[in-house]
């Protein structure tokens, strides 16, 4: 059936109500009256002119209110089912007194409604929506109401609410559209902003500090001018750090939708950060020892994104390994997903594991692994799940900041979920902590 079979707009004349056709049909049988007989013709012409101005005003609200009225005209309402059915958001219709006359499938699943005739108040209350449903009926106003929803989880909905008739039945149309993603990455942006503003900030007022004393007391003193040129120069690396990780998490991000297509070999790669790590390691006498496949274990990634994985845990490991103690790469292959978060994070009896990032199950996909074990403190079970959460740092929950950015193990999450990757951790205070990676095997391996 055509649309414009289906809906019609505008002002009508047949809109005009029975009772202001009546009004003024007595309006001119009361003038007649008061000019055809002896009665006080003054007083009916009054009451005519009465009647008169009260029905113009009838048919005003029908007749020249309506250019703006944005009611759409159903033939039928059999028709608006199928409209209704194909709209991928919950729509319903709801009669002058707030019955639901229809609705679509979308609608009875997400607000678990059954039956047709319930009231509207039955399943939704907010004040606003009800408000706008009145006026869509009476008046013929299509309004859009946001609200939230808190009963379990925060939801954000704005109701579109649109006046329809069908014959001479009035409705009005509820369609109800999703805003919670919206909302809550503006959110997110709007905190990553304040985080990010607020890092800079504390490297940027030392190094303030730092300026005022050296151009100030320390002026004339060469041993205190020398000291604090050094602790500037913690605070400008710091900064470089941050503003360089910024950068990375924020060029990982803009692909993060495209996944690689690329072959690497992830043993290879493991090897040469290993190498180029070694000097700090010996520094801080840490031992690194890696345990992988002669025969290249080739899988689906980014050659360079892959190496900053494996060096930021290594990194990280070497940090927190003391004098003396071992980190232990182990590189290998699993069958399945299921294997390769086994194989990879589940080796310590009475640690606390967490997995920071799961890929969704694809079948017959197997995956090569990495694991990284230090002998460092570890990390309380309480923390693990926040690890790789932006600027999250366990030092600084525990009041002992120790100057990291706390944006190597998100830059880490964000690569693995742009290869489709698995991430988890395994610690236990007093034994060292084991951070895990798993990335799909290339098939032509
Ligand atoms: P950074 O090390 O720059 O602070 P990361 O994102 O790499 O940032 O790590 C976040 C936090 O996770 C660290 O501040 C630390 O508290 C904790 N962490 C990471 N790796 C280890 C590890 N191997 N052992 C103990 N704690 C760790």
């Amino acid at each position: 059936m055509a649309m414009d079979r289906l809906f019609q707009r505008g002002p009508r004349l047949d809109r005009v109500p029975a009772s202001a056709w009546a009004a003024a049909g007595l309006a001119a049988v009361l003038t007649l009256i008061a000019f055809a007989t002896d009665a006080p013709a003054a007083l009916l012409v009054a009451l005519a002119a009465g009647v008169i101005v009260w029905a113009g005003r009838e048919a005003r609200r029908y007749i020249i209110e309506p250019v703006r009225d944005d009611t759409i005209e159903l033939v039928g309402l059999a028709e608006l089912a199928p409209l209704l059915e194909a709209l991928p958001d919950p729509a319903l219709l709801v009669d002058a007194e707030g019955r639901i006359v229809s609705s679509n499938a979308a609608a009875r699943r997400q607000m678990q409604f059954e039956a047709r005739g319930q009231f509207l108040t039955s399943i939704l209350r907010h004040p606003d929506v009800l408000e706008a449903v009145q006026t869509a009926v009476h008046d013929g106003v299509t309004r859009a109401v946001e609200y939230e929803q808190t009963t379990q989880i925060e939801r954000h909905t704005r109701c579109y609410v649109a006046p329809v008739t069908w014959g001479a039945d009035r409705a009005a149309m509820l369609v109800f559209h999703d805003q919670t993603a919206r909302i809550s990455t503006e959110r997110m942006r709007a905190d990553f902003l304040a985080n990010a503003s607020h890092e800079l900030r504390t490297p940027l007022a030392s190094l303030t500090l730092l300026i005022e004393t050296i151009a100030g007391p320390a002026r004339d003193n060469a041993a205190d001018r020398d000291r604090f040129l050094k602790m500037m120069q913690t605070q400008a690396d710091r900064m470089r750090r941050l503003i360089d990780d910024l950068l990375s998490l924020s060029r990982i991000e803009l692909d993060e939708h495209v996944p690689p297509s690329d072959r690497a070999d992830i043993a290879g790669v493991a090897r040469e950060v290993v190498d180029l790590l070694a000097g700090v390691a010996r520094e801080r006498g840490v031992e690194l020892k890696i345990e992988a496949p002669d025969t290249p274990v080739r899988v689906v990634g980014e050659r360079f994104q892959l190496a900053q994985v494996v060096q930021n845990l290594i990194d990280n490991a070497v940090k927190y390994t003391p004098n003396g103690g071992l980190v232990r790469i182990e590189i290998g292959e699993a069958g399945d997903r299921e294997e390769a978060a086994m194989l990879a994070g589940r080796r310590w009896e009475e640690a606390g594991r967490v997995a920071l990032l799961t890929p969704a199950s694809v079948a017959n996909r197997s995956y090569a692994y990495i694991r990284v074990e230090d002998a460092g403190p570890g990390v309380a079970k309480r923390f693990l799940p926040r690890l790789g959460e932006r600027f999250f740092r366990v030092e600084r929950e525990l009041g002992d900041e120790k100057g990291g950015t706390g944006l190597g193990l998100a830059i880490v999450k964000h690569i693995l979920n742009r290869h489709r990757g698995g991430f988890l951790v395994e610690s236990q205070p007093g034994r060292g902590s084991a951070f895990a990676a798993y990335v799909e095997l290339a098939g032509d391996a």
